[in-house]
């Protein structure tokens, strides 16, 4: 017996969108990628999930092409796979950015260096809104977006762009 109902046919959008989206570990599996983390072994060791989860995640990721699976060669010349954004996976940016926002301002932070924060890059300031810029008003995009992670480097990185079109 599934754990839940199927929603990909559901007539609610919200639940079409968990259909893809709404297990934890996807969300963190899109965090690493933004991030530029494309490989397998990255993904797993930047979010701790196990390998057979990491696995399915990435295969409902590029299923719903989100992500796009593309070869490369190892320095032993073995052939492995790296995930990368595409145009559909660049639109999860205002969702994540909301799930980042929503936790900043309702949940507590454990430590003084578990926050982040969403820079829109062009004009160098903090937003407060999920898809666009509350200095200049421009919307976010991941080429115009960098997080500031003060559990990591505390340093701005710019997003990971889609690399299929
Ligand atoms: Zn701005």
């Amino acid at each position: 017996m599934p754990l839940r109902s199927d929603w990909s046919d559901s007539q609610c959008p919200l639940a079409r969108g968990l259909e893809v989206l709404g297990d934890p570990w996807t969300l963190l599996v899109l965090r690493e990628v933004f991030f530029g983390h494309t490989r397998f072994e990255d993904l797993r060791t930047h979010t701790g999930i196990a390998e057979s989860v990491l696995s399915k995640r990435l295969s409902t990721l590029t299923g719903h092409g989100l992500l796009a699976r593309t070869p490369y060669r190892d320095a032993s010349g073995r052939t492995r796979h790296e995930y990368r954004l595409t145009d559909t996976g660049e639109g999860t940016l205002p969702v994540l950015n909301a799930m980042i926002l929503f936790a900043e301002e309702h949940l507590q932070a454990p430590s003084a260096t578990a926050h982040m924060q969403i820079i829109h890059s062009p004009c160098g300031h903090a937003t407060e809104s999920a898809d666009r810029c509350d200095a200049c008003g421009e919307g976010l995009t991941p080429a115009t977006t960098a997080w500031v992670s003060s559990a990591r480097s505390g340093r701005p990185v710019p997003l990971a762009t889609a690399a299929v079109r």
